[in-house]
């Protein structure tokens, strides 16, 4: 159990044993797998003699076995019934539910990791996957007085040297100038191409952090550590780096996926209300997409989503992850996730950027549910769920009285979806 990380795939009793679950506990993460009494004696030969255990009546046996286990079994946290799914369903659950996810489909295949308290094991993390020295931390001010000290200290007790920058916060400073005093830092702290970039922050830091790596000495290695709940769902998923432009937002980039992406949800505890909900927006936005249980629970409200903040964090991952692992490049389903965005972006900027970008998404998913069923392409009732479940959370589902409508047209036509002179929209 201790050493390199490693799937162990032990028998049903061997946990009974406190001691042997006391070391399991101590040095990973269990996932309790069950399955049918029909399905396990299919899978059972009782005429090859190696389970003692089962000898005789096999279903008398084993139904007797599982009433006798059934305490122990239920006491995992972590629980998968195999029944009816095939082996690539269960694999995708089983990182669901442990939170760990292996991604690939763009570059070399690279963890994706949720864990309460991880920032604090960040150190262990780059032992593990052989990331080199010296570390060039990046965050902003705001996340600097909250994270980065932990950050630091697990970085150097596993006896690595980081050096720390933090810019200014906000969407205005994801500009080239502030790239090029990244760079600056980057080579103050002696990177060089098998050296070591960490982004420590929401979207911004993530976005800018990872196309400064992503350029410096052709390719350094990055790790994303996002601290907003949009950076976690969102943004630190799916290899997009890049910086805004006096023209429009992400007019430069680069597809550059980072080695390690480490969500933190214990972070989410100093996050301003409204740039939670905003993450929201994009949460209930994947719960529309691919997973029906997802959006549900959130339109539960605020007490279920505070309550259960590692699960949202963990299932709304999940849909992207799904998504950018079955179309890294967005030639297809990966456009799914612009969801709300087409109109939501027009808005986002006729507004000025008064509305933050998830309020905006979330009027845009409103109004393009409406155009969903407008055009017969959904049920009708759908605009209601959708308007319920956002609006349970405390998000607009609303065009603002006094915004000009011209405009957030405007801004739809020059939205760089827009292909072959029309404006795209992915609707639910
Ligand atoms: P952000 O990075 O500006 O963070 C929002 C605010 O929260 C900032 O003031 C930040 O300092 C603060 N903050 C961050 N973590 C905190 C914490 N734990 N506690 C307290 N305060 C904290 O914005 P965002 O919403 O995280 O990300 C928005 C950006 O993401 C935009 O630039 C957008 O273009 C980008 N984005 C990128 C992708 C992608 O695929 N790369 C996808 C979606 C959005």
């Amino acid at each position: 159990a201790r050493g390199e990380p490693r799937v162990v795939a032990l028998g049903g009793g061997a946990l009974i044993n406190p001691d042997a679950r006391r070391l399991a506990e101590e040095t990973g993460q269990i996932l309790c797998l069950s399955a049918s009494l029909e399905n396990l004696i299919s899978r059972l030969d009782p005429a090859s003699g190696d389970r003692p255990l089962l000898a005789g009546n096999l279903a008398e046996r084993l139904s007797h076995l599982l009433a006798e286990r059934a305490d122990h079994y239920r006491s995992f946290e972590h629980q998968l019934v195999v029944d009816g799914l095939e082996i690539s369903e269960l694999v995708w659950k089983a990182q669901q539910q442990l939170g760990a996810f292996r991604v690939s489909g763009m570059g070399p295949a690279y963890d994706v990791r949720i864990q309460r308290g991880g920032l604090g094991q960040l150190g262990s993390y780059f032992s593990t996957l052989g990331l080199k020295d010296p570390v060039a931390v990046v965050t902003d001010n705001n996340v600097a007085g909250r994270c980065l000290e932990n950050v630091m200290t697990s970085l150097k007790s596993a006896g690595y040297h980081p050096y720390a920058y933090s810019i200014e916060p906000g969407e205005e400073h994801k500009t080239i100038e502030t790239v090029l005093s990244v760079w600056d830092f980057f080579i103050k702290a002696g990177i060089e191409r098998r050296s070591t970039v960490v982004a420590l922050g929401g979207g911004v830091v993530g976005d800018l952090t990872g196309f400064a790596a992503a350029a410096f000495l052709r390719g350094v290695a990055w790790v994303n550590l996002p601290t907003t709940l949009l950076a976690m769902v969102d943004s630190s998923l799916g290899g997009k780096t890049g910086v805004d432009l006096p023209q429009a937002k992400n007019l430069v980039g680069s597809f550059y996926p980072p080695r390690l992406v480490l969500a933190d949800p214990e972070v989410l505890g100093t996050l301003p209300a409204r740039e939670l909900r905003g993450g929201l927006a994009e949460v209930i936005k994947h719960g529309i997409i691919d997973d029906p249980e997802l959006f549900n629970r959130c339109a539960e409200g605020w007490t279920f989503i505070t309550g259960n903040i590692d699960w949202v964090v963990r299932r709304g991952m999940a849909v992207k992850l799904k998504v950018i692992s079955t179309d890294p490049y967005e030639k297809g389903l990966r456009q799914a996730l612009n969801l709300g965005h087409t109109i939501g972006h027009g808005i986002e900027i006729a507004s000025n950027f008064q509305l933050t970008h998830g309020e905006s998404v979330a009027i845009g998913m409103a109004a393009e549910a409406h155009l969903a069923e407008v055009l017969n392409l959904a049920e009708p009732g759908l605009v209601q769920c959708v308007v319920d479940a956002l609006k349970q959370v405390g998000l607009p589902t609303t065009i603002p009285m006094g915004l000009d409508l011209a405009r957030v047209v405007e801004a739809m036509q020059f939205d760089k979806k827009r292909a072959a002179g029309k404006v795209q929209f992915a609707l639910p």
